[in-house]
């Protein structure tokens, strides 16, 4: 059985004062929750401010990005081995507005996959598709390819240490969302791509969905067999709407 998970990307958005508010009130109000995952991303800059905040919590650490490199000298970045040190369970690799506006290729991510593992940290894989290239009936090739690149450079068993995102770039932070039924559609054929290689690693693999979640559409979503929780942007940032989006993960559990 695999326990649903709902991962917030703060993206780069907060102050001290406002995530200390934030996670206070994502704490009051699941202090006493069993049966799904809550995990939250803020901006590097506060890793280690929201690290302090979530002790004793059952709310866990991750990162938005890694580096492809060791420490050394690569000014600006942020080294796996870093962010462990700060208390990170996990970090989104591949997310779109990264391959977008960072020009991050499918080698990269694949490698940055690589690197976040060999640190021990949990890769929160994210893949999907354009507008144009759902237009144009290339969904399915397009994560494939996405998926199959850190296949090929990491192993199928690697999969059993990572999450997969599918997060289709049209619904990102567009307040359109994928339908339940296209969602699903989606994770079935990436864990059916896993089951080819092992079948076991895809029965264990959570797959997430990505892309204006908000409570009134996450119980449709996580009603689909294949949506395993949600890589939530924009209403993470709303402790109300996160709350009400894992209430809806557990419901579904
Ligand atoms: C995201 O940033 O991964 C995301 C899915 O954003 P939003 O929920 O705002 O669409």
């Amino acid at each position: 059985m695999r326990r649903k998970l709902v991962a917030g990307n703060w993206k780069m958005q907060g102050r001290q004062a406002s995530n200390a508010a934030l996670l206070q009130s994502l704490k009051a109000q699941t202090a006493d929750w069993v049966g799904v995952d809550m995990w939250v991303a803020p901006p590097a800059a506060y890793l280690m401010q929201v690290a302090g905040l979530l002790q004793g919590s059952g709310i866990v650490l991750a990162a938005q990005n890694v580096a492809r490199e060791n420490d050394g000298a690569f000014t600006g970045e942020v080294s796996a081995g870093m962010l462990v040190d700060c208390g990170c369970h996990a970090v989104i690799i591949g997310h779109s507005e990264r391959r977008t506006h960072y020009g991050e290729s499918d080698a990269l991510v694949a490698e940055k996959f690589l690197k976040a593992q060999e640190a021990g940290l949990v890769p929160v894989l994210c893949v999907g598709e354009t507008l144009d290239e759902r237009e144009a009936g290339a969904t399915a090739v397009v994560v494939r390819r996405q998926l199959d690149v850190v296949l090929a450079a990491a192993g199928v068993a690697a999969l059993a240490q990572a999450v997969v995102a599918y997060e289709p770039v049209w619904a990102i932070g567009t307040g359109r969302t994928a339908t339940p039924e296209q969602a699903q559609e989606v994770h079935a054929l990436l864990r059916s791509r896993v089951a080819q290689e092992d079948e076991a690693v895809a029965a264990g693999l959570r797959l997430l969905y990505g892309g204006s979640v908000k409570a009134a559409n996450a119980a449709a979503l996580f009603a689909m067999p294949d949506i395993d929780g949600a890589l939530v942007g924009g209403a993470s940032l709303d402790a109300n709407e996160f709350v009400a989006i894992a209430r809806a993960a557990r419901a579904a559990q």
